[in-house]
């Protein structure tokens, strides 16, 4: 599997499209906002109720409390999406967070009764009205920019994000300062908005209807350029700011009433909303980074454990040519000391050593194939040739271990599709595995017998049966599992090797206990005819 390099704004909540099911809750959060909206509105215009005060100083200050740490963790995260993606959208949806975090606080501080009034910033009975103003106004408006600085903008190419944050926050910080001027020491520039602590001036009534239609601009211009996840909630967070703003508007209600306290409510949607939206779609990018990591982890890991197995593998076939190499080798030099040696059997161990050689660089070739799942040449091969000549090339072992050797296989056995290198090879490996299970056995004869079954017209089982201890019963599961061996030397690769050897041809390995003792293994091929020679 290969993997596409990411680009690490593939990951980011500002880039991603939302999903269906995203865009079906946002949907159903936009209804139940203006689901509050029409009930408010109904109860504020039919009932006595709605003009009811409940002073509740408290409120003001513990509403405030939450924006702030909500508005400074959206903000946060905004600003982190912002160095990943690095769109100027961002910074300013970042800043406008700060910045209602930051006015919400003021508004609470300066909120007539908190703190006694005039004290604190020298606050007047403008000041918190004012500052609501600018609250109101500012979000919306740095919604429009944001919608409109949305869009295709190339990444810039240098500077650094920090100092861009640095310096937009310190922006921010001023604009701020001079907004809270304006609201205390310069107040008296501004008209008034309170014409004592709960009543509202007609003049307020202008500024909110132009509020609720900043507002309204901002969401049409939103809702028509959003394409990411982020853009599909500041949308539903731009709805739940309409509805406030709609609901002073008509029902132009005084503080600590109904309307006052559903219009909080409706702040702290638009403070929650993309908040939680944010946390709960980092979560799952994280999960989703998560898990993909673990994806290229588990793939690094495969290749390594196939280089490794390759690595394994070939070493393990060729260790038997080579071995029989040094052996000829030795016999060669032998020959060469003796002054009357037959030219005939110098000549015998030289060709051997040459064979060796070859069938080492055969199986290399053949071994790096079977990783490679390459589909090397077959051909109808005669099974019983194959098996004598893979005894040959173990002759050697059987006689230094004195094993008596009985082949029962018939000369008219059918032929098999094979590569005949590999096949070889199996039957090498079991007969070695024979040898060297037999070696331990002292008390009773060493005796391979390797004979056949013809399985109807379709396969040909070949048996290779040693008299050796057999296989430990807690162990049968585990002997083809590549790694898996008893012996102190071993690698446990042959069998493994053997059976994928055997599978790729389309036939079966598996062994069996003989009684009383040895085992037996059953190479199952399918006849060369059925399978179209
Ligand atoms: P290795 O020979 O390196 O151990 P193999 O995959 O060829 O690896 O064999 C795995 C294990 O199967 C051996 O360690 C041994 O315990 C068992 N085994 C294989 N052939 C025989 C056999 N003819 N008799 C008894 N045990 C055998």
């Amino acid at each position: 599997m290969a993997f596409r390099e990411a680009d690490e704004t593939e990951f980011a909540l500002a880039t991603e499209a939302p999903t269906l099911n995203q865009r079906r809750l946002a949907l159903l959060v936009v209804a139940v906002l203006f689901a509050v909206f029409a009930v408010t509105v109904a109860v504020g215009l039919t009932s006595s109720f709605a003009l009811v005060q409940v002073r509740n100083d408290a409120f003001v200050l513990v509403l405030a409390a939450l924006l702030f740490v909500n508005d400074l963790i959206t903000a946060a995260l905004l600003f982190g999406q912002f160095s990943v993606v690095r769109s100027r959208a961002l910074l300013i949806s970042a800043n406008a967070y700060l910045f209602t975090g930051f006015m919400a606080v003021l508004f609470a501080l300066t909120f007539p009764g908190q703190f006694s009034l005039g004290d604190f910033l020298g606050a007047g009975l403008q000041t918190s009205a004012w500052i609501y103003n600018f609250w109101h106004y500012g979000f919306p408006i740095a919604m429009i920019f944001y919608a409109i600085l949305l869009g295709p903008l190339p990444k810039p190419p240098h500077g650094s994000t920090a100092i861009a944050i640095a310096a937009s926050v310190m922006i921010l910080i001023l604009l701020v300062a001079a907004l809270t001027w304006l609201a205390t020491g310069g107040v008296e520039l501004l008209p008034p908005l309170f014409i004592d602590q709960t009543h509202p001036t007609p003049f307020a009534r202008v500024i909110t209807s132009t509020n609720t239609l900043v507002c309204l601009i901002a969401l049409v211009l939103l809702y028509i350029r959003r394409r990411s996840v982020l853009d599909l909630w500041l949308t539903v967070v731009l709805c739940a700011w309409v509805s406030e703003l709609a609901m002073l508007d008509v029902l132009f209600y005084s503080r600590f009433t109904f309307g006052f306290y559903v219009g909080r409510g409706f702040s702290l949607v638009t403070s929650v909303v993309v908040l939680v939206v944010l946390l709960q779609e980092m979560t799952q990018l994280y999960a989703r980074l998560a898990h993909s990591n673990s994806a290229l982890q588990r793939e690094r890991n495969n290749k390594l454990m196939n280089l490794e197995a390759m690595a394994a593998a070939i070493a393990h076939e060729v260790n038997q040519p080579l071995s029989a190499l040094v052996t000829n080798g030795a016999i060669g030099l032998r020959l060469l000391a003796m002054p009357d040696a037959d030219r005939n059997e110098l000549r015998d161990a030289f060709t051997r050593i040459i064979d060796d050689g070859h069938r080492a660089g055969d199986l290399i070739a053949s071994t790096r194939a079977m990783f490679r799942q390459d589909r090397r040449e077959k051909s109808p091969v005669n099974i019983r040739d194959l098996v004598v000549d893979a005894l040959a090339h173990v002759r050697r072992e059987l006689e230094s271990q004195r094993v008596s050797l009985q082949v029962e296989l018939p000369p008219e056995l059918p032929r098999v599709v094979a590569d005949r290198l590999q096949v070889q090879q199996v039957f090498v490996n079991l007969i070695m595995n024979a040898v060297e299970a037999m070696a331990a056995t002292e008390n009773r004869e060493r005796s391979l017998l390797v004979s056949s079954e013809v399985h109807g017209a379709r396969d040909i089982v070949i048996i290779v049966k040693d008299s050796g201890p057999g296989i430990d019963p807690k162990h049968i599961d585990r002997i083809f599992d590549a790694f898996f061996t008893t012996k102190a030397r071993g690698m446990g690769l042959g069998l493994a090797i053997c059976r994928s050897i055997i599978e790729s041809h389309g036939g079966r390995l598996w062994t069996a206990a003989r009684n009383p003792h040895g085992s037996a293994f059953y190479v199952q091929l399918p006849i060369g005819a059925s399978i179209g020679e």
